[in-house]
């Protein structure tokens, strides 16, 4: 009973003394002028994240190097980043600008963290770190290859290769036509409707490399050639702004997303299967055109 008693008051003295201790701090810290906190308070900023959007068709080789050096030169940069292989799987010729829409398109449904995208070229590799891929001034997308730094395109209307846009900028644009299919042009019918939206082009300044030593170019045009094949009347339309085709109005089904790991980067591939209209674009094959042309010659 007795050492009951004598816990008890052990109990009660300490309760007391820790009390006594804790206000003697509370009071303290208020003559301090201070207010009583756990953890000094600091604002969270949400950073931008980049979605790299690379149009694609059996260029593997070029893929193995990229990913890894995109993703280690992001990081340099700490530019948070995912990256898209969107994976041209049909029969038609390569169609980088539906490619772009199609990317986009997914990325806009399934990935709502990404706020702006970098169209990039697989065999373009960035080597200056001073090359600055963060979400673009305001009103303006940034031409990361610009033409003083590209290894081979020099104009000055040049928007190729790499090119980082909001979301909402290329949704404003309606993306890029849909009428290229093979080598070209797609780009600067793009440089055209950046002009209509009033969008400004940022480009790299005050860079110590240029053209030879800003960029890896990784294209050996005896292996990867060019498609700059033209049939049926691609040269006419293919010369003009196009009003009728873009982001909205993409046709293709995505047959299949995989997770690819190359080094241990992580990447997305979409296979995606483009839809072609062959009356509005009878050039997404010209096998068909010399087929026929052949046929009729024989005819005659
Ligand atoms: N591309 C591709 N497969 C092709 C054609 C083009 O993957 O059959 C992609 C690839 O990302 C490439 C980009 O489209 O970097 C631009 O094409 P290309 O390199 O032929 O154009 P260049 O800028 O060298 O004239
Ligand atoms: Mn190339």
């Amino acid at each position: 009973m007795l050492f009951k008693a004598k816990v008890l008051l052990i109990g009660i003295i300490l309760t007391l003394v820790i009390t006594l201790l804790l206000s003697l701090l509370y009071v303290r810290e208020l003559e301090n002028g201070g207010s009583v906190q756990l953890k000094e308070q600091v604002p969270i900023l949400k950073s931008n994240k980049l979605g790299i959007v690379i149009p694609f068709r059996e260029r593997f080789d070029e893929l193995l190097e990229f990913i890894p050096h995109i993703h280690s030169f992001l990081e340099n940069q700490n530019v948070l980043h995912e990256i898209f292989v969107i994976n041209q799987v049909d029969q038609y010729r390569f169609n980088r600008g539906s490619l772009i829409n199609a990317g986009f398109k997914e990325i806009i449904s399934s990935y709502n963290t990404i706020d702006y995208i970098a169209m990039h070229d697989v065999d373009l590799l960035p080597l200056n770190p001073a090359l600055d891929y963060h979400y673009p001034p305001s009103g303006h997308v940034n031409h990361i290859s610009a033409p003083h730094l590209h290894p081979r395109y020099h104009y000055a209307s040049f928007v190729g290769g790499i090119l980082l846009i909001t979301k909402e900028d290329f949704m404003q644009m309606n993306g890029l036509s849909n009428n290229y299919w093979g080598w070209g042009l797609e780009d600067d019918e793009f440089y055209l409707r950046l002009k209509e939206a009033k969008i400004g082009i940022h480009r790299p300044g005050n860079l110590t490399t240029g053209t030879l030593n800003t960029f890896r170019h990784n294209h050996d045009r005896a292996i990867r050639k060019r498609d700059m094949t033209k049939c049926y009347n691609q040269r006419e339309v293919t010369r003009k702004r196009d009003r009728h085709t873009g982001l909205h109005n993409v046709n293709y089904v995505l047959k299949k997303k995989h997770e690819l790991l190359i080094d241990g980067v992580s990447s997305i591939v979409l296979n995606i299967n483009l839809k072609c209209n062959k009356t509005l674009t009878p050039w997404c094959l010209c096998s068909e055109y010399s087929v026929k042309n052949t046929k009729n010659l024989k005819k005659e």
